[in-house]
C-alpha cells in the first residue's frame, strides 16, 4: 500500500517513520526541494496546485493525506474525485478560516472565546464594544503558531492592528485568562469507531508551542473528550485530529482544532502504547485503532531555530532525540525530544536539563 502526503516537513516525515514497519510506501508532494521527508519515499517537486503533479499523486497513492491544513479547496476536491482523500476537504474547510471554526464550534455547542468577525475598522470598534480589552485581532486565513494576530489592550491599538492585517477578513475574540493551555489529540476510523489520547498540557512563547507534558487521568479529560468526539462525529472525520482548548476555572473553551497530527502529540511516539502518526495511518487505511493507553509519564520539548551537539541531549537519561533532518533558521522547529518517567517527579526533575538546553539553542 502506497501513501501520498501533501507536504514532506517533519510531520509526513514521522507519519512515513511509523509507517515502515506496517509495510507501507511513501510518496510526498512539496515544492522545497530539500524537504525533510523527501528521503522517506518518493518526491514529487513541484507546487501544490500543479494539475500534473496532483494526478500523479492521485494516481500512485492508495490513500492521500496532508501534514498541514492550508491545502487549497480545488486540490482537495480535485484529489477526491480521483483518490481516497482523508481527512475530508470539509475537515479543511472549516479549520483554514477561524470564524468558519468558531462558528462551527458554536453550532456543537463546544464553548468559544468571545468572538465577531471583522471586516473593516468600524466592524473592529463596534465588536470591541461588547468583547471588551484585553481582545487578540487574528486573520481569518492562514494564521498559524501566533502569525497574522495583534494583542488589543485599549482604544489606541485597534488601527494599527487592523492596517497591519492589509485588509485581510478577520476575526477578533476576547482574551481568555487561561489557567492552562491543554489540547487533546484523538483518533476516528472509517468505521466511526474513536480513541483519545491523553490530555497534553502545552507552553507556549510567543505564539509557538515550547513543552508539551502527557496528563494522564486529568481532570478535565472527560470534557475534552465529549467535545472532540463531537467535532469528529460531526465532520464524519477519518485521521487523527487535535483540538486545541483553554482551562479557566474549571472549564474548557475550545481554541482552534488541526486537522492532522499535532506537535503536542509527539510524545506519543514513546508515552504511548501506539504513536499518533501510527494511528493516523491505521484510521486513513481502515485498520484497526491502536491502543492510545499512555506508557509511563511524558513530556516533549521543541528545539526552535538551533540545535545542541546531538550528544548533550542524548547523555541525559531517559530521553530521546528526534532530529528532523533541517537547517537551522530563526524561528523554525529542527527538533524534539521526549522525556520518560515512572513518576510526575521524576519526570519534572528530567525535563529541567532539557529544557535548559533547549532554551539555550532558541533563537526566537
Ligand atoms: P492560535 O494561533 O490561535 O493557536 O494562537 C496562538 C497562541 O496565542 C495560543 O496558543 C494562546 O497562547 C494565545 N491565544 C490565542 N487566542 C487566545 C485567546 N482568545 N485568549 C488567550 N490567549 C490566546
Amino acid at each position: 500500500m502506497k501513501v501520498g502526503i501533501l507536504g514532506a516537513g517533519q510531520l509526513a516525515r514521522m507519519i512515513a517513520l511509523a509507517g515502515y514497519p506496517l509495510g507501507l510506501d511513501f510518496v510526498f508532494l512539496d515544492p522545497s526541494g530539500d524537504a525533510c521527508a523527501n528521503k522517506l519515499g518518493e518526491h514529487l517537486h513541484g507546487d501544490y496546485q500543479d494539475p500534473r503533479l496532483l494526478a500523479q499523486l492521485a494516481e500512485s497513492a492508495d490513500v492521500v493525506t496532508y501534514e498541514f491544513e492550508n491545502v487549497s479547496a480545488d486540490v482537495a476536491e480535485f484529489l477526491t474525485s480521483h483518490t481516497r482523500v482523508h481527512p475530508s476537504p470539509k475537515a479543511l474547510a472549516v479549520a483554514q478560516d477561524r470564524l468558519i471554526e468558531k462558528n462551527f464550534f458554536r453550532s456543537l455547542e463546544i464553548p468559544t472565546p468571545e468572538f465577531a468577525p471583522v471586516d473593516s475598522l468600524e466592524d473592529l470598534e463596534q465588536a470591541m464594544a461588547s468583547i471588551g480589552y484585553p481582545a487578540i485581532l487574528k486573520s481569518r486565513r492562514l494564521g498559524y503558531d501566533g502569525k497574522g494576530q495583534s494583542m488589543l489592550k485599549s482604544e489606541a491599538d485597534l488601527r494599527p492592528a487592523w492596517e497591519l492585517l492589509e485588509g485581510a477578513p478577520a476575526i477578533v475574540e476576547g482574551f481568555v485568562p487561561f489557567d492552562r493551555e491543554v489540547s487533546v489529540i484523538a483518533v476516528r476510523g472509517v468505521n466511526g469507531s474513536m480513541a483519545f489520547y491523553p490530555l497534553s498540557e502545552n507552553l507556549h512563547r510567543g505564539g509557538i508551542l515550547r513543552v508539551a507534558r502527557s496528563c494522564a487521568g486529568d481532570a478535565m479529560q472527560s470534557q475534552a473528550e465529549a467535545y472532540v468526539s463531537r467535532l469528529m462525529d460531526a465532520l464524519g472525520y477519518v485521521g487523527v485530529l487535535a483540538l486545541e482548548l483553554f482551562e479557566t476555572g474549571g472549564r474548557l473553551i475550545a481554541n482552534e482544532f488541526a486537522p492532522r497530527v499535532h506537535n503536542s502529540g509527539h510524545w506519543t511516539i514513546e508515552g504511548a502504547e501506539t504513536s499518533q502518526f501510527e494511528n493516523h495511518l491505521r484510521a486513513i487505511l481502515g485498520l484497526p485503532l491502536g491502543s492510545t493507553a499512555p506508557v509511563g509519564k511524558s513530556a516533549m520539548v521543541n528545539f526552535i531555530g538551533g540545535l545542541p551537539e546531538p550528544q548533550e541531549v542524548l547523555a541525559l537519561a531517559q530521553t530521546h532525540l528526534h532530529l528532523y533532518d533541517k537547517a537551522p533558521r530563526k524561528g523554525r522547529k529542527v527538533a524534539h525530544a521526549t522525556v520518560r518517567a515512572e513518576t510526575s517527579e521524576q519526570l519534572s526533575s528530567l525535563l529541567q536539563p532539557l529544557t535548559a538546553l533547549a532554551d539555550r539553542v532558541d533563537d526566537s
